[in-house]
């Protein structure tokens, strides 16, 4: 890596030379704010410079437009950087300026968003955790229902609620369970544990001694999954 500069009207530019197989010379300002040039091997340093000192208008010009757009960001301290938990997993949270859209990458998950609050970024991401959690609770369903067919139950639909206290609860007409949005942090058999509770209230509808027989002979380790529920993943997005 080498650093060069080139003076315009007072003003240093920075640029990082990149020297590559190539004839002619190429100029990027990245995201970053940094100004990236590669040219050929034999092309002179003057010849660089000058094409450098030609584009210096619009460098200076594309620099204060991301600086910009940073500045328009003053809010977002709580959401970017952040550590989030998805599925069990730790992923940081890089937010980009940009049409929505977010993808998880290799222990990040990439948010990009045309809002500057954080408040609307967190929103935001919600809806799209919502997304993703029709069908994962719906794919763990399946799993678990199975496991209470000697009650002649009839399957309940998932309604999702985004809740700051309970995990799950269910309605006593018994057509339906509601989980909470936030169990979208935990991993898999934590769910499970959640889901499976709720199934069981159908024919035991109270934390008596029958209900948690139950629970133990379908799941013998609920106990450590309602354990890790409540601690490694009690924090809230
Ligand atoms: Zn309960």
């Amino acid at each position: 890596m080498a650093f060069h500069t080139v003076s315009y009207e007072g003003i240093e530019i920075e640029y990082e030379l990149l020297r590559k197989d190539v004839k002619y010379i190429n100029l990027r300002v990245n995201k970053q704010g940094k100004v990236v040039v590669s040219a050929g091997k034999r092309v002179p340093l003057s010849v660089i410079e000058e094409f450098v000192q030609s584009k210096a208008f619009w460098i200076i010009t594309h620099l204060a437009e991301i600086e910009k757009l940073r500045s328009q960001m003053p809010d977002v301290g709580l959401f970017d950087g952040k550590t989030l938990y998805y599925l069990g997993k730790p992923y940081r949270l890089l937010l980009e300026r940009g049409l929505a859209e977010i993808r998880l990458e290799k222990g990040e998950i990439h948010m990009s968003s045309p809002k500057v609050n954080s408040e609307e970024l967190r929103q935001e991401y919600l809806s799209w955790l919502k997304r993703q959690a029709a069908e994962k609770f719906e794919e763990i369903m399946n799993r678990i229902f199975p496991l209470v067919e000697e009650y002649n139950i009839v399957r309940p639909k998932i309604s999702i609620r985004n809740m700051r206290s309970i995990w799950g609860s269910c309605t006593t007409g018994g057509d339906r369970i509601r989980l909470n949005l936030q169990l979208m942090k935990a991993d898999e058999e934590c769910i499970e544990q959640v889901i499976l509770h709720e199934l069981l209230h159908f024919p035991y509808p109270n934390h008596g001694e029958a209900f948690y027989a139950a629970m133990t002979r379908l799941m013998p380790d609920w106990k450590e999954r309602k354990q890790r529920l409540e601690t490694k993943y009690k924090d809230g997005i």
